[in-house]
């Protein structure tokens, strides 16, 4: 995996920095050029993922959520979003489209779902008790 360029960051777990992440991810991969769909597709899924480290890993604590962008060579991109919350006891369970511990918060399941199909590769590691990290990737279209 060759690493071209890579930023890091951290932040507190609060809704309002869902839209600092997206749109830290969007100016990193600009010099990419990458399509507005493809923009678009990337910004949904950095979203639920930082959503879901607000809304389940932390609860109403406060913790911090770690992301790390690279661009990788060929024009693929990879993120990961890194939290210390609950974590999540069954994965495969969890990742189910429609499953949602949280029906009561108009939570409809589907946030593991739409990373999948909007990224090219999803990876989810967590241990009940110490976080969980998600590692997504995609590859943009070539430039003509
Ligand atoms: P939606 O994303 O549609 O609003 P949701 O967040 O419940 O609903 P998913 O994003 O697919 O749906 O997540 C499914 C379930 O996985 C969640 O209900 C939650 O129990 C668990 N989960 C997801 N991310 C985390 C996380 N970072 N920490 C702990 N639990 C998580
Ligand atoms: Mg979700």
């Amino acid at each position: 995996m060759s690493v071209k360029d890579e930023i890091k960051l951290q932040f507190p777990a609060f809704s309002e920095n869902e839209g600092f992440a997206r749109t830290a991810v969007s100016a990193f991969i600009s010099k990419l050029d990458p399509r507005v769909d493809e923009l678009a597709d990337i910004r949904t899924a950095v979203s639920e993922a930082v959503t879901n480290a607000v809304v389940h890993a932390y609860r109403k604590e406060a913790g911090l959520v770690y992301m790390t962008v690279r661009i990788l060579k060929d024009r693929v991109v990879s993120i990961h979003i890194r939290d210390k919350g609950c974590g999540i006891e069954d994965i495969e369970k969890a990742m189910t489209p429609l499953f949602t511990t949280a029906p009561n918060e108009e939570r409809s399941g589907l946030g593991f779902a739409v990373m999948e199909s909007f990224m090219d590769t999803l990876s989810v590691k967590s241990r009940a008790g110490a976080g969980t990290c998600i590692c997504m990737k995609k590859k943009l279209a070539e430039k003509e």
